[in-house]
């Protein structure tokens, strides 16, 4: 174990903002993470967890405390019964490369989250989802340090608290559990349509002669993401900036009532889901340039903020500010911020 100090926290976002950390390790087993709590807490130090650092911004103060990055690797497929199959990964697997494995084998069920940058261990934080797709949909079960008790736990999908882009790790139990391996369960076979519009769209205008097969939905959402969204290894962005909003039913009303057109999809329970990207159009935020933070919106996606000249975390919150306080004051929708804040 290879403690490190003093490094810059730029370099673990890929906003490519913060301030410094006292000291940084990387983690490559279960023992390195016990090793790695043991030495912070002789030192009565404060330690954080993170994986690929795509949707997180660090504070300018930076940390005081361990940064533990998260390089626990491992991809097990296990034949449950005939076309079924459990997978066993590393929280530190590369995401996108455990969708493109199953995907190989012919699996179905993360397809559609092809491309989401950052680990693996990352992703039942938020219950990412995309396409009608999310992870609380296959993740059998996850594998967690719980910092109370200092054992590993096994936490069933049902444990974990999951709704729409959301859980008990980024709610109640916030810095409790440091994942460290995912199952999941998934099954040979193809995605079943209705499939969500631009999927649609993108395979009325080339078509294939097989069946949807995972692999090729694999693609179609690959070529979508890849036309819209900045690659962070170029362009300084932690992807979508804002959830969706959910409207009660009234405010969705009295939205329609002034933006007949705008684009809503109702749900269940009352209410609708907005595009967070309609509503930063409508006011104004496309293609948008900000002189005074060096902070833009992204031309083909107004949610995801680029960092195109900012020189600190500050300037990213103060363009924040701007867009969540003009549209709110528009809409009277209040946008909430996807990517977390550090500490
Ligand atoms: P989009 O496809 O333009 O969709 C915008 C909104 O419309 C989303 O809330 C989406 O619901 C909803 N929507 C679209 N078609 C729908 C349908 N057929 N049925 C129900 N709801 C529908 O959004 P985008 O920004 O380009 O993102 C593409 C996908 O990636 C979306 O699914 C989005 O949620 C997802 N995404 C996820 C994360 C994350 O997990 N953190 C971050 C960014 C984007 P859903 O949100 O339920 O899909």
């Amino acid at each position: 174990m290879n403690i490190v100090p003093n490094v810059s926290l730029a370099n673990y976002s890929t906003m490519r903002l913060g301030g410094i950390a006292d000291f940084l390790v990387e983690i490559h087993s279960r023992n390195d993470l016990l090793e790695a709590l043991a030495w912070a807490s002789e030192r009565q130090l404060p330690t954080i967890m993170i994986g690929g650092g795509s949707n997180i911004v660090w504070q300018d103060a930076g940390f005081q405390g361990l940064v533990m990055v998260n390089k626990i690797m491992g991809y097990d497929d296990h034949l449950v019964s005939a076309g079924e199959h459990r997978l066993t990964i590393g929280a530190g697997e590369l995401w996108d490369s455990v969708v493109a494995r199953s995907v190989q084998a012919g699996l179905t069920g993360i397809e559609a989250l092809s491309l989401i940058p950052g680990s693996a261990g990352a992703t039942p934080i938020q219950n990412v989802g995309a396409y009608g797709q999310d992870i609380s949909q296959t993740l059998e079960s996850l594998e967690a340090l719980d910092i109370r008790s200092n054992t590993f736990v096994t936490l069933s999908s049902a444990d974990c608290g999951f709704a729409y882009r959301n859980s008990r790790f980024k709610s109640t139990d916030r810095g409790r559990f440091y994942i460290v391996s995912l199952t999941l369960r998934l099954s040979v076979g193809n995605p079943l349509p209705p499939f969500y519009g631009a999927i649609q769209a993108y395979l009325e205008a080339n078509p294939v002669d097989e069946a949807i097969t995972p692999a090729v939905l694999r693609d179609a959402v690959i070529a979508i993401r890849s036309a819209k969204l900045p690659d962070p290894e170029i362009v300084a962005n932690n992807g979508s900036f804002f959830a969706n909003p959910i409207v009660t039913e009234q405010q969705l009303q009295s939205l329609l009532a002034q933006h007949p057109d705008m684009p809503h999809w109702p749900l269940e329970t009352g209410g609708a889901k907005v595009p967070a990207a309609w509503l930063l159009e409508q006011a104004g935020f496309k293609d948008y340039h900000d002189t005074a933070t060096g902070m833009a919106t992204w031309p083909k996606q107004p949610l995801v903020l680029v960092n195109e000249q900012a020189r600190a975390t500050a300037d990213l919150l103060a363009f924040k500010e701007k867009l969540v306080s003009t549209v709110a004051d528009r809409y009277g929708v209040t946008l909430v911020q996807e990517p977390e804040i550090l500490p």
